[in-house]
C-alpha cells in the first residue's frame, strides 16, 4: 500500500530511505526522531543508516548511470515535467508537512514547495536546449567542436532551513544533465524531502536513478565522497563543513558545488523609498524564521534617517505575533529549528548587549517553549562584536548606520562572506555602482526576494563555488569534451 503523506504522519510511521527502487523503512532497525519544533513532541521516525546505506546507494546510482545517461533528453525532459505537476498538486499537503517539521510560516512552506517544483519544470525545458559549441576552425583541414555528458553520480547533500527546495535544486539539473543522484538530506526535516522523492518515483524515475539516505552526516558524506561513482558533491551548508567536504573530494578530484554561509548586508540610503525598505527588510530578515543563508544580517542606515527606520523597526518588532505556525490565528514568526539554534542566536545578542547594544521597540510576547527567542533589532553594537562580526541565522540583526556611499560599501565588503546583499536606493548611477562593487553573488535592489528558477544562485569569497538554477546550473552535473576531427577534401 503506498504511504500517502497523512499515513506517514498519523501512523508516527517511519519515514523510509529509498536505495534501488526499495523503500527502506528500518535498516538494521536503526531509527532517529523527528520532532515538532513548536512543543518539541516526536512527530515521525527516519530509518538511520551508516556507511553500508551509503554504499550501496552510490552502487545502486553508479549501475543507474548507464542506463539513464544514454536515455534521450525528450525521455527525461517528460518525466521531469510529470514530476512538476505532482509536486503542484501535491503542494498543500507537502507543505503542511513541510511546516511541521521546520516551524516555518504555512504560506513560506507551500510556496517553497511550489518553488521546488518549479525547478523541475525549468531543467525539463532547459535541458532541450543546444549543449555544446562548433568552433571556429582556424584550419580549414579539421572540425571542431564540444560536446557535453552527464558527469557521473550526484551526492546533493542538503540543510534543514529550505529542505525540499535545496534538493530540488540539485536533483532536477542533475537528472536532467542525465546523472543519477544520492541525496543524503538533514535528518532535522526529512518529511517534505520523503515526499518528493515520493513524487519523483510517481513521476517514473526508473529504480536506481535516486537514492535517498540518513545517518551519520561525515561518515555518509565520506563514504559518498570515496564512492568511485560518485563525480559530484553538491553540498549546502555551512563553510567549515564545505571545506572539509572539499578536503575530502581532493582525494578523488571529485568535483565540488558548494553554497556556503552567508552574512548578507541590507543597506537602506537616504533616497530610499522608506516603506519598501522597511517590508522588504521584515521579508529578507524574518523569512523562515530568519534561518535563511541570504538573510539580511547586517542592516546599514543613512545618518539622516537612522532615528525614523530605527522607530519604525521598533514598532515593527515588538507588534509581531510569535508562536505556533500551524496553530489557531495567524502568527508572523514561528520558533527556531531546535535549542542549539536558540542557543547560538542568544550567544550573539548577549555579547552585543554586554557591549552596550539594546533592542528596538518593546518586547514582544513570545510564547513558552524552549525553541522561542525574541526577534528584533539590536542598536549600539560595537564593530567587532559577534551581532557585527557572525552570520545570525535567526531572526536579528544588529543596525548600524553609515555617512556615504563609499564608506558603506566598504564596510558592507568588509566580511569574508560574500553570498547575498540588499540595498534601497532610487538613484540609478548608484543601482550601477553597488551592481559592480559590492561583494556578493546574490544582489536583490529594491526588493528583498532574489531567488527564481532561471537565476544563477551562489556565492563568491567562502559564500561558496559554482551556481545553482538557471543555465549555469546544469553545468554543475555536465563535463565537457572537445572532438577536433580531420577533414580531407575541403
Ligand atoms: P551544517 O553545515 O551544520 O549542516 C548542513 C548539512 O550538512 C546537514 O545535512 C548536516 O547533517 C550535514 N553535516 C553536518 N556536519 C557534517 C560533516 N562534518 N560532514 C558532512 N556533512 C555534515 O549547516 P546548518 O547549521 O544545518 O545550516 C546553517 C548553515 O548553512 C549557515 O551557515 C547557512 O548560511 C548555510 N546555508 C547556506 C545556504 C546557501 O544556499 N548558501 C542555504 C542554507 C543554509
Amino acid at each position: 500500500m503506498p504511504i500517502t503523506t497523512r499515513a506517514l504522519i498519523d501512523a508516527g510511521s517511519v519515514v523510509p530511505m529509498l536505495i534501488g527502487g526499495e523503500w527502506i523503512p528500518s535498516f538494521a532497525s536503526n531509527l532517529r526522531e523527528v520532532t515538532n519544533p513548536v512543543n518539541e513532541r516526536v512527530i515521525a521516525q527516519i530509518a538511520y543508516g551508516g556507511e553500508a546505506e551509503a554504499r550501496a546507494a552510490a552502487d545502486s546510482a553508479g549501475e543507474a548511470f548507464r542506463s539513464w545517461s544514454n536515455t534521450s533528453t525528450r525521455y527525461r525532459s517528460d518525466i521531469l515535467w510529470r514530476a512538476y505537476e505532482l509536486i503542484m498538486e501535491r503542494a498543500n499537503d507537502i507543505g503542511a508537512l513541510l511546516a511541521l517539521e521546520t516551524g516555518k510560516l504555512l504560506p513560506e512552506a507551500i510556496g517553497e514547495t511550489r518553488f521546488s517544483a518549479e525547478y523541475f519544470r525549468w531543467f525539463a525545458e532547459e535541458i532541450r536546449r543546444p549543449q555544446g559549441e562548433v568552433f571556429a576552425s582556424e584550419d580549414r583541414s579539421r572540425r571542431q567542436l564540444s560536446i557535453s555528458r552527464p558527469i557521473g553520480v550526484a551526492a546533493t547533500l542538503t540543510p534543514w532551513n529550505f529542505p525540499i527546495s535545496i534538493q530540488a535544486r540539485k536533483i532536477a539539473p542533475a537528472l536532467a544533465a542525465g546523472c543519477t543522484v544520492v541525496a543524503r538530506p538533514s535528518e532535522k526535516a526529512p518529511l517534505a524531502v520523503a515526499e518528493l522523492f515520493r513524487a519523483l518515483i510517481d513521476a517514473g524515475i526508473p529504480n536506481g536513478v535516486i537514492n535517498l539516505i540518513y545517518g551519520p552526516a561525515s561518515a555518509q558524506s565520506n563514504a559518498l565522497i570515496d564512492h568511485e561513482a560518485v563525480e559530484v558533491v553538491s553540498f549546502t551548508g555551512s563553510t567549515p563543513v564545505g571545506s572539509a567536504l572539499m578536503r575530502q573530494a581532493s582525494n578523488r578530484i571529485v568535483r565540488c558545488a558548494l553554497e556556503l554561509g552567508g552574512d548578507a548586508p541590507f543597506i537602506i540610503f537616504a533616497d530610499a523609498d522608506i516603506n519598501k525598505a522597511i517590508e522588504g527588510l521584515a521579508i529578507a530578515k524574518f523569512r523562515n524564521n530568519g534561518q535563511s543563508c541570504i538573510a539580511a544580517n547586517r542592516v546599514f542606515v543613512a545618518s539622516s534617517i537612522m532615528d525614523e527606520v530605527c522607530e519604525r523597526l521598533g514598532k515593527l518588532t515588538e507588534s509581531m505575533k510569535i508562536g505556533d505556525p500551524l496553530g489557531d490565528g495567524k502568527v508572523d514568526l514561528g520558533p527556531l529549528i531546535d535549542q542549539s539554534r536558540v542557543r547560538d542566536v542568544e550567544r550573539i545578542v548577549q555579547n552585543a548587549t554586554d557591549s552596550g547594544a539594546y533592542f528596538l521597540g518593546g518586547t514582544p510576547e513570545v510564547p513558552d517553549g524552549r525553541n522561542y527567542t525574541r526577534p528584533g533589532f539590536l542598536v549600539n553594537a560595537s564593530d567587532d562584536s559577534a551581532l557585527a562580526r557572525e552570520e545570525v541565522f535567526g531572526p536579528v540583526s544588529g543596525v548600524f548606520s553609515f555617512d556615504d556611499e563609499e564608506e558603506v560599501i566598504q564596510r558592507a565588503n568588509n566580511t569574508t562572506m560574500g553570498l547575498a546583499g540588499y540595498a534601497y536606493t532610487s538613484d540609478q548611477g548608484r543601482v550601477w555602482r553597488l551592481s559592480e562593487k559590492l561583494e556578493v553573488g546574490i544582489l536583490g535592489i529594491n526588493h528583498p526576494l532574489p531567488s527564481v528558477v532561471y537565476s544563477p544562485m551562489g556565492g563568491l569569497k567562502r559564500s561558496g563555488l559554482g551556481r545553482e538554477g538557471a543555465n549555469e546550473g546544469l553545468h554543475e552535473y555536465l563535463e565537457t569534451k572537445y572532438v577536433s576531427i580531420g577533414v580531407e577534401g575541403l
